[in-house]
């Protein structure tokens, strides 16, 4: 899993998909640029979500609202008082963890016990080997799980009623140390929260404390009655957004899983209050199904229902991804209630009511979120489309098998030899196609390696122009996930690529 980790981070730089920002100046933790492909298979999620969303539904429309916002936006949210993370200092390394992740870390290692029992017993058993029952029945592996629940729900009770205090003391019982020199000499745990702040203003007495946008969600619930006014919206629709979210993260690892700056895909969906349960079934289902329709295996996806929720909500799920370091949450979707909506109605004493024809009455609505990051379903997809194929002649191919709705380059047009004008009708091809595919030109090196350079880059399509192309006006189209190669007319070509590329 490591190296298929490793594997993930040297191909997203080796072609051009992700860099460490300020790379030259050993760049900034966790913060990432995108780069000459990374940049369109992002550009391509975005406009996938934003067309299942948005696009294909009457009642949903989109906005772009701004990332800095009236501050008293976050002390109505609760991001003000309440989005923190729980910090701990190591007194000898002087390292700083978040508290609540050295103790998840912990429960971590005993999982990987569990694993271990797992393995030895299907290896023992061989064909009879039942899971399912090794892990209801086993009394070593019930202790474990035990273990690690007894654990997980002190921590749990300790953050939900504040008891900083006890988290010390779980993580000074469990003898936990630093991870990196071993010393289990800790300060007290502290709150820290997550915002960036910045100011408004040039003047150092009137300038406003601003922070960065933590979720765009807030952006849309502030807009809530501007949209459904002008929009004529009626109950139930829904209001999308993307855009760039900021969270000074603590734990700042797993590349672009967990970033400082990333970007959130959500949209909220304001629903008459009584009928929001309904309406989060509704939303789970669609929602997995979308992540479905791209194919990269059903496997790979699970649901996580929350038991503990946040201040805001009365259901909540994450669709968890199977990620080369494990099953991690996606997306969530949420049940908030009419909390958001009341507490701006409370903080900025404008109604935000909506008024029901049919009922003849006004209500606050009840709001089902969806909300994805856009980086975690980069990584998603990049992770799981990056194989390594053994071929019949013996050798290897690095392959990047890219939904083809996604792939940054649809096609790459080879002219075979640098000469016998065959460049000319690639160049043309190219010319040709470029109005509705992004497409691309290759003609250095040996045919075979452009193929390979294609597949490692995600390219699904290699078009190649030979000589017989001067007689007949036909090319050779070879496909990157069956390296099946067809002879077809330069004219199909348009439509061969769109049946495989368009939704
Ligand atoms: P986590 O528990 O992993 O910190 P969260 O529960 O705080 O995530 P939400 O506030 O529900 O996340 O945000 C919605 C989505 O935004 C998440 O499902 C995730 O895909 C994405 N997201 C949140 N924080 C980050 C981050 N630091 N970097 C990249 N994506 C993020």
């Amino acid at each position: 899993q490591e190296d298929q980790f490793k594997k993930v981070l040297s191909h997203a730089k080796e072609y051009g998909y992700v860099f460490q920002s300020s790379e030259i100046y050993d760049g900034l933790s966790a913060v990432y640029d995108y780069a000459q492909n990374g940049v369109e298979l992002k550009k391509n999620i975005r406009d996938y979500w934003w067309k299942a969303m948005v696009q294909m539904h009457e009642n949903i429309v989109g906005i772009d609202a701004s990332i800095l916002m009236h501050p008293t936006t976050w002390k109505a949210s609760g991001h003000v008082d309440a989005f923190n993370d729980p910090l701990i200092d190591n007194k000898d390394s002087k390292k700083r963890y978040r508290a609540d992740v050295l103790v998840e870390d912990y429960c971590a290692k005993i999982e990987g016990k569990i694993e271990k029992e797992v393995k030895k017993a299907a290896k023992r058993f061989g064909d009879a080997f039942n899971k399912e029952e090794f892990l209801a029945t086993n009394g070593r592996v019930l202790g474990y799980q035990e273990k690690i629940n007894t654990i997980l729900g002190r921590l749990g009770k300790s953050l939900e009623n504040e008891d900083l205090a006890d988290v010390k003391a779980l993580i000074e019982e469990l003898e936990i140390a630093d991870p990196l020199t071993g010393s289990k000499n800790w300060t007290d745990v502290k709150q820290f929260n997550l915002m960036f702040g910045t100011k408004l203003g040039a003047s150092a007495d009137t300038a406003m404390d601003l922070y960065l946008r933590p979720e765009t969600a807030q952006g849309i619930f502030v807009n809530f009655l501007n949209v459904q006014k002008t929009g004529r919206m009626k109950i139930p629709f829904g209001i999308a957004q993307t855009g760039k979210a900021f969270r000074n993260e603590i734990v700042a690892r797993q590349f672009i899983f967990r970033m400082r700056e990333f970007e959130q895909m959500e949209m909220q969906f304001f629903v008459k209050p009584g009928t929001q349960k309904e309406w989060y079934d509704t939303w789970k289902e669609t929602r997995l199904k979308w992540h479905l329709s791209l194919g990269m295996g059903a496997d790979n996806y699970r649901f996580h229902d929350h038991e503990k929720l946040a201040h805001y909500a009365d259901a909540a799920a994450d669709i968890e991804f199977k990620f080369p370091f494990g099953f991690k949450e996606l997306e969530g979707i949420h049940s908030r209630t009419d909390f958001d909506l009341k507490a701006h109605e409370e903080h900025s004493g404008k109604k935000l009511q909506y008024f029901d024809h049919a009922e003849n009455k006004n209500y606050v609505p009840y709001v089902v979120e969806t909300s994805i990051g856009l980086d975690r379903m980069f990584l998603a997809v990049f992770s799981t489309s990056l194989q390594e194929e053994e071929l019949e002649n013996g050798t290897t191919r690095t392959v990047l098998k890219l939904p083809a709705v996604l792939a940054p380059t649809k096609a790459a047009i080879l002219p075979l030899v640098k000469k016998d004008g065959l460049p000319e009708i690639a160049r043309k091809i190219v010319d040709d196609l470029k109005w509705d595919f992004n497409v691309s030109y290759d003609e250095k090196d040996a045919v075979g390696r452009r193929y390979r350079r294609q597949d490692a880059n995600g390219t699904p399509f290699c078009i190649t122009v030979d000589h017989d192309t001067l007689n007949d006006n036909t090319v050779t189209i070879r496909h990157r996930d069956t390296m099946e190669q067809k002879r077809v007319a330069i004219s199909e070509l348009r439509d061969i690529i769109k049946e495989e590329v368009d939704v």
